[in-house]
């Protein structure tokens, strides 16, 4: 089983309120090494058009972009609100 059928086990119920933000995307532009990019597993953080695109709603809440976004500390990172965000279904 590959990444992908991993993650189409998972289930969300999305908040229209994002649980994680990019506090200043300009600061994004400055970061040289984009970490964010090669290290969230639901592939949440894209680059198009030479800037960092985020999307909240297929976060798996593992917390690395809270901790890899180390250059310019640029992200707002909360939990879902309650009865919100991802179930596992394995694990
Ligand atoms: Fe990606 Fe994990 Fe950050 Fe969610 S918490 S956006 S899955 S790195």
């Amino acid at each position: 089983m590959n990444i992908d059928d991993k993650l189409f086990l998972d289930r969300y119920v999305v908040d229209e309120t994002p649980h994680i933000k990019i506090i200043d995307p300009d600061a994004c532009g400055l970061c040289k090494k984009k970490q964010c990019i090669y290290t969230c597993p639901a592939q949440c953080y894209k680059m198009e058009d030479g800037k960092v695109i985020f999307s909240y709603e297929g976060c798996l809440e593992c917390g690395t972009c809270r901790i890899i976004c180390n250059e310019h500390k640029n992200i707002e990172w909360n939990y879902p609100r309650g009865g919100f965000g991802i179930s596992y279904k394995y694990g």
